[in-house]
């Protein structure tokens, strides 16, 4: 029983966060450079925000910058020193479940992160640490969710769920072991599917293949409900951001990415386990499948939502897989 709730049983984790941050050091110079650099990545990223947090917040602000001051550009992520000693999580100015406001700017998005995990509480940790401060210096508006295998179906979850809490601009989808590497690489949505994640540690920061979305990826909401959000039938490792790449160009919304010496992301390291062993041909039916399966055939047992101190974790049971697996519905 404890066996199969460890397996099953999936967790999604919600971080609300609304934020502004103290400056650095160093940051003038640099934060120059990096507008301009980023406007080179993401075009006109304007005229999309919703007028929701002026009404929320305080009329006398401004909006904040969309790319702050307060960016420092490259950081200094040890992972083995994170793994050794479990980080503080220690943000007093976070209510619980995760909920923060920018003190001197309005933040244009309201931004939801995803975060697919099982038995990976430490690897949470550590990205939680890592990432707050960084969203903090970004100035936006967030709240964060998490769960695991099957993925796409947590992934799904997260979205269904993150609309209960409140109304989003924006979602992130994130695996919970990748750990930003550059705070120029913001945290909101432009005007399409922006795969954030395309230079990992891992295979020596660059992009293994072309299709590549897997990692972290953000979607406007209107762009998630399109494709039909992540296929239900990905169980185990492998191939549904393969899928869900197929589900963009089907929908014909073409995907952004930040240049490879802004996307970068550590990995922490792990062993990888159930690879499926349906997932190749699971992706032949991709195009011809995704209206049929996805966000309008989701299903699932909500277990628990609890406010832990940074983030909201949401536990919901996501069923079994298939006894015969070549044996899926569609
Ligand atoms: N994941 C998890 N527990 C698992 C398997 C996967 O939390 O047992 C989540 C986690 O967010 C992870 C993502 O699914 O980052 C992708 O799985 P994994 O890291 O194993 O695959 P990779 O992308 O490294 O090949
Ligand atoms: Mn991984």
């Amino acid at each position: 029983m404890v066996r199969r709730c460890t397996r099953f049983t999936y967790v999604v984790v919600f971080l609300m966060v609304c934020a502004a941050l103290v400056s650095v050091t160093n940051i003038g110079q640099l934060s120059v450079f990096l507008r301009t650099k980023l406007h080179d990545v993401y075009g006109s990223d304007t005229g999309l925000y919703s007028t929701r947090f002026k009404l929320r917040g305080n009329l006398s602000l401004e909006y904040c910058q969309a790319v702050p001051d307060s960016l420092v550009g490259r950081l200094n992520i040890d992972i083995d020193a994170a793994l050794q000693s479990a980080p503080p999580l220690e943000h007093q100015d976070v209510s619980p479940g995760g909920v923060w406001s920018p003190k001197s700017c309005v933040a244009r998005q309201w931004i939801a992160i995803i975060i697919p995990f099982r038995d990976r509480q430490k690897h949470l940790d550590i990205l939680v640490y890592n990432l707050v401060p960084v969203l903090k210096r970004q100035k936006v508006s967030f709240r964060y969710g998490n769960k695991t295998f099957n993925k796409g179906r947590l992934m799904n979850i997260g979205f269904t769920e993150a609309q209960k809490h409140d109304e989003f601009d924006c979602f992130i989808f994130h695996d919970v072991d990748l750990i930003p590497e550059d705070d120029r690489n913001m945290y909101t949505c432009s005007d399409n599917p922006r795969h954030m994640s395309p230079a990992l540690d891992k295979f020596n920061y660059t992009m293994l293949y072309k299709g590549l979305v897997g990692g972290v990826l953000s979607f406007r909401g209107k762009h998630f409900t399109k494709v039909n959000g992540y296929s239900n039938l990905f169980w185990g490792w492998g191939a549904e951001d393969d899928d869900m790449h197929k589900r963009l160009f089907a929908a014909k919304l073409s995907v952004e990415r930040p240049s490879i010496t802004i996307g970068r992301y550590k990995m922490i390291k792990h062993d990888r386990k159930d690879v499926s062993p349906v997932r190749l041909d699971l992706l032949k039916t991709s195009i011809a499948r995704y209206l049929k399966d996805g966000l309008n055939t989701l299903e699932y047992k909500l277990v628990e939502t609890r406010l832990e101190k940074l983030y909201t974790r949401i536990i919901a049971n996501v069923g079994d897989p298939p006894k015969n697996q070549t044996e899926h519905p569609l």
